[in-house]
């Protein structure tokens, strides 16, 4: 059961909704998460979607 209590902490940690690019907070962030992956904003979303690294 302790197992599940840090796993559950990490989610926590990573559904933050602070994006890694700016570091702003932002609803679209866990669900770019989700979606996608990757930790951004919405517009920081379609900025590394238009420029690619
Ligand atoms: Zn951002």
């Amino acid at each position: 059961m302790i197992e599940d209590i840090n796993k559950n902490k990490i989610i926590e940690n990573e559904l933050d909704d602070i994006c890694e690019e700016c570091k702003k907070k932002d609803n679209s962030v866990t669900e770019n998460l989700i979606l996608t992956g990757y930790k951004l904003c919405k517009s920081c979303r379609i900025s590394k979607t238009l420029f690619p690294i």
